[in-house]
């Protein structure tokens, strides 16, 4: 650049660096979005600023509410959940209390299935009581207990297909049928089925919210989460002035990292189901365990549900629950000898993963099989074959066979 021109004006630098004349030309096109960050969003005068500008989260007033980066990614996961509407929480757990907290009032009574999502349970034993919000728990498998708990107190109801950590699967249209009929509104954990097992709008579930954190985004790497309607305007309105108020604010570079995996979305989810099904079903004939949990293997709770409703689609978990003879040590023992998989939460990343737990301490109603000491498995991305070696490995380290 010529010293003639490195000065443009007789301003400061800092004045001149902030507002700047240059502006980028019109006609940029890309396949990527690009990343717009803001918290001031400027307005050409004060008749605009003064302008009322509608609050359906859809208009550039402030950062918080959305930049075009996020509103691409909120349409987006809208197309996949099916739906037409879809407001972005900074954390799957944050869509879960968005829901509780928009939709919930003193008085009001709201059931969680028995294995719902850990955190879904603790929002709702230990904080929504808070505000004079009672909770049931239900038995996801027993649909005449469920209807049995309704009554005209019940406002919400949670349904997760298949449930964390034992993934049984329910009779979902069943239980939406029971609630249907009763006028109470029903709000689907959707994070397992991510828009690709089954449409959620399809069952008439009123909400469908997901941990973006897991499918969407999967690479281990952005924390998110999205609640999604469909055609039900003042609904979503409830939920988005909930949104709004509680100052639900997302960084535009996790934005990005989501809108990126995006296209992989449906080639992972197939990849991770396929090897998924292949270990589970090895998993099964080992002696070491009891029972293989996963929806896709008959015999496994609410299989025949499943068969019906997404046998396309079984995601990337399943848990193997030890023979009662081997205690929690041992099993600890074989996850720690396993070099492949990691130890630790979350799930649909690209490294596969594994957690024991103890499930006597978690559930509360009676469980449709031994309780045992259980491994939850997450698979990733690598391939089967090295997974299967290195599962193959840790059986003869943790469980030598007797001389
Ligand atoms: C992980 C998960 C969540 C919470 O997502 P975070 O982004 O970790 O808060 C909610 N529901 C289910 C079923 C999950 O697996």
């Amino acid at each position: 650049m010529s010293s003639s021109n490195h000065k443009t004006s007789a301003r400061a630098i800092s004045t001149e660096q902030i507002h700047h004349a240059y502006r980028a030309p019109e006609g940029w096109d890309a396949i990527p979005v690009g990343v717009h960050k803001a918290s001031t969003v400027l307005f050409k005068n004060t008749a605009d600023l003064h302008t009322p500008r509608a609050r359906d989260g859809l208009c550039y007033r402030y950062g918080l509410h959305g930049t075009p980066t996020s509103y691409t990614l909120a349409a987006r996961i809208a197309s996949l959940e099916g739906g037409t509407h879809c407001l972005l929480v900074p954390s799957g757990l944050a869509a879960v209390t968005l829901v509780s907290m928009a939709l919930l009032r003193p008085g009001d009574e709201v059931l969680v299935p028995d294995n719902v999502y850990g955190q879904n349970r603790y929002l709702t034993e230990s904080w929504l009581p808070q505000f004079g919000i009672t909770h049931k728990l239900y038995d996801p498998m027993d649909a005449a207990g469920f209807k049995a708990l309704l009554s005209d107190k019940t406002k919400l109801v949670w349904l997760e297909a298949a449930g964390s950590i034992t993934l049984e699967f329910p009779d979902l249209q069943g239980l939406i049928a029971a609630c249907q009929a009763r006028g109470i509104l029903t709000a689907l954990d959707n994070t397992w089925g991510a828009g690709i097992a089954f449409q959620p709008f399809d069952l008439g579930i009123d909400i469908s919210m997901q941990a973006l954190t897991k499918y969407p985004s999967g690479g281990a790497d952005v924390l998110m989460g999205s609640v999604c309607t469909r055609e039900r305007p003042q609904l979503h309105e409830r939920l988005n002035h909930a949104h709004e108020h509680l100052g639900y604010g997302l960084g535009q570079n996790d934005v990005e990292l989501v809108l990126r995996g995006l296209p992989s979305l449906e080639l992972r989810y197939r990849a991770q189901d396929a090897t998924t099904r292949v270990l589970a079903t090895w998993m099964a004939g080992r002696p070491e365990v009891a029972r293989v949990l996963h929806p896709a293997l008959p015999g496994s709770p609410g299989h025949e549900h499943w068969a019906e409703l997404s046998p396309e689609g079984a995601a990337c978990l399943f848990s193997a629950v030890f023979k009662p003879e081997y205690g929690a040590a041992q099993v600890d023992a074989f996850v720690d000898a396993l070099q492949l998989f990691g130890i630790g939460y979350s799930w649909a990343g690209p490294m596969s993963l594994a957690v024991p737990y103890d499930m006597r301490r978690s559930r509360k109603l009676p469980m449709p099989f031994e309780a045992g000491t259980l491994v939850r498995f997450a698979i990733g991305l690598e391939a089967e074959a090295d997974l299967r070696a290195d599962l193959e490995q840790a059986f003869v380290s943790a469980f030598p066979s007797p001389r």
